[in-house]
């Protein structure tokens, strides 16, 4: 061994000296930033194709589960960009991965697709106008993520392939994330298993990122079906054992439960299914609760809880109770060294040149709907910290938390949405399908462009993106989702509504062979819309 050491040494040194000159040029900070520039004008250049994305899948507005048009839509623009598409992974028919290079470091982009029910919308009108009454809607602004993260890869592949750069992209839409459905099961699948670092991208009215425990809460979504007995509530009773009675009995011993539980948790729940008519006693009851709070532990336990109350609740009633998890979140916590370099990104972008008619458009919707007055942002949202972040927390959740517990991930806020407007409702998708959104989404694609030229190119950024994750983050907690082995995701879910719906939504698709933009398919003016003329 001692005799063969100096060989093994000389070998070494060689085969070191032969990789790095079959490497491209090791990339410098000047090298970086000069391919930053180029991938910044790709995006640039991207421009009207990301006005198209952006509209046509606000135009698709299909609820979780449901996005076949826009999943479709999304994964044939990257198989003819170059990707390589799986379609149905984690056995969730909508979802996909995307990915395309060799070598290097793989970085995954990803974003949510889907739609809210209830929130149908005219884009560019500031009143509350369905396009159909009672359908879905991007009622968040859903359908501008994966959008920006393809104009992103598009402009990112470009310049990898030109300046010979390794290194891999994995693409993935967040499929079902109003119902919290599908990332932990990503995550189960192992479809991040080789992944080293992932930016995901959420709509926002600000411009930026963060890092450490973000605010944002675990939960648990999870659905109570109650059996009990029929019988005629009038003539036989006795006979009966009812459903509803022990999903009220659920609701009612939960809400006096609440007095003691920890404050920092929020719970509430919809009864899917109380009965059929009042002479028949409720043979069937469902009520569908979602538990949430800041730590893996403390989601158990109001999970926990639930399951114990709804055992009493059937026991109470003579009825018995299945469960049915249907979606879970981890709380989420962002990268540190990523964001700062994502927060770095986003100021060298800056804000989009809003006109004059983007801010009286958010005027008028802002005065139409009693919302608090204010302009789109003029500049980019300090990098938001544990430090000056908000203390209470933002009472929401968001499942790339369970990607965020599994690989290093960030998540990039761009500007697309007014200031001030309600999510989950109208407000929230006036802009979606306008100038807003187009130039908010590809101020975001340049920012995300960057970042992954960062990665790509830093081993230095990657490496301590991943001793954070190690070392200071998995330090607070361990990810611990409720799933077991045989929960598997709700594909059922909105299966019904949309096949409903679907044929009145699919007058209403967009058609970029006809038209330049959605709201000229409409027949709406923008400018109209905010109160000005429409001459120039
Ligand atoms: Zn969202």
């Amino acid at each position: 061994m001692k005799k063969r050491e100096p060989l093994g040494r000389t070998i070494a040194l060689i085969a070191a000296l032969i990789s790095t000159a079959a490497l491209p040029a090791v990339a410098t900070a000047a090298s970086t930033k000069a391919m930053k520039a180029e991938a910044v004008a790709q995006v640039a250049a991207q421009a009207k194709q990301v006005q198209v994305m952006v509209d046509q899948v606000f135009s698709y507005a299909e609820p979780g589960f449901q996005e076949i048009r826009t999943s479709e839509y999304l994964s044939r623009i990257l198989e003819e960009n170059g990707f390589t598409v799986t379609r149905g992974v984690a056995g969730i028919p909508t979802a996909f991965t995307a990915t395309w290079g060799s070598g290097g470091p793989l970085i995954a982009l990803g974003s949510d697709i889907d739609g809210l029910l209830g929130v149908s919308q005219t884009p560019g009108s500031p009143d509350v106008k369905p396009l159909i009454a009672g359908a879905p809607g991007h009622g968040e602004g859903h359908n501008s993520g994966m959008p920006m993260m393809i104009a992103a890869a598009i402009a990112v592949k470009q310049v990898m392939e030109k300046n010979k750069i390794p290194g891999r992209l994995m693409l993935w839409p967040g499929v079902a994330e109003e119902l919290l459905a599908t990332k932990a099961y990503y995550v189960r699948s192992g479809m991040f298993k080789d992944v080293d670092a992932c930016i995901f991208g959420h709509v926002n009215t600000g411009f930026g990122t963060g890092y450490g425990e973000m605010g944002m809460n675990g939960m648990v979504s999870v659905e109570y079906e109650f059996s009990g007995k029929t019988a005629h509530s009038a003539a036989m009773p006795w006979e009966g054992r009812s459903a509803l009675d022990a999903v009220e009995f659920m609701d009612t011993a939960w809400n006096f439960r609440r007095e003691h539980l920890p404050l920092s948790q929020r719970s509430h729940d919809v009864i899917t299914n109380g009965g059929g008519q009042p002479n028949v006693v409720p043979g069937k009851a469902s009520v569908w609760y979602y538990f949430r709070d800041r730590e893996f532990s403390s989601v158990r336990s109001l999970y926990e809880t639930g399951n114990e109350i709804a055992d009493a609740a059937a026991q109470a009633t003579g009825t018995s109770v299945k469960r049915r998890v249907l979606g879970y979140a981890a709380p989420n916590f962002g990268n540190k060294p990523m964001a700062e370099a994502a927060d770095a990104n986003i100021r060298a972008v800056g804000m989009p040149a809003w006109s004059t008619a983007d801010q009286a458009f958010v005027s008028a919707v802002q005065k139409a709907n009693h919302l608090k007055a204010g302009p789109l942002a003029s500049s980019v949202t300090p990098l938001s910290t544990p430090e000056n972040r908000m203390a209470g927390g933002f009472g929401a959740s968001d499942d790339i938390g369970d990607v965020m517990w599994t690989v290093p991930t960030i998540t990039i806020g761009y500007p697309a949405n007014i200031p001030n407007v309600i999510f989950h409702h109208a407000t929230a998708a006036m802009a979606m399908a306008t100038p807003i959104a187009h130039k908010g989404t590809v101020a975001g694609a340049k920012a995300v462009a960057m970042t992954v030229l960062d990665l790509m190119t830093s081993p230095k950024l990657l490496a301590e993106a991943k001793s954070y994750f190690r070392d200071v983050q998995l330090k607070t907690q361990t990810y611990d989702p409720v799933l077991t082995p045989t929960d598997q995701p709700a594909i059922d879910r909105n299966e019904k509504v949309m096949k409903e719906l679907r044929p009145a939504m699919e007058k209403f698709y967009y058609d970029p062979s006809r038209y330049g933009s959605y709201l000229e398919q409409l027949g709406i003016s923008y400018t109209a819309a905010g109160g000005g003329s429409d001459g120039k």
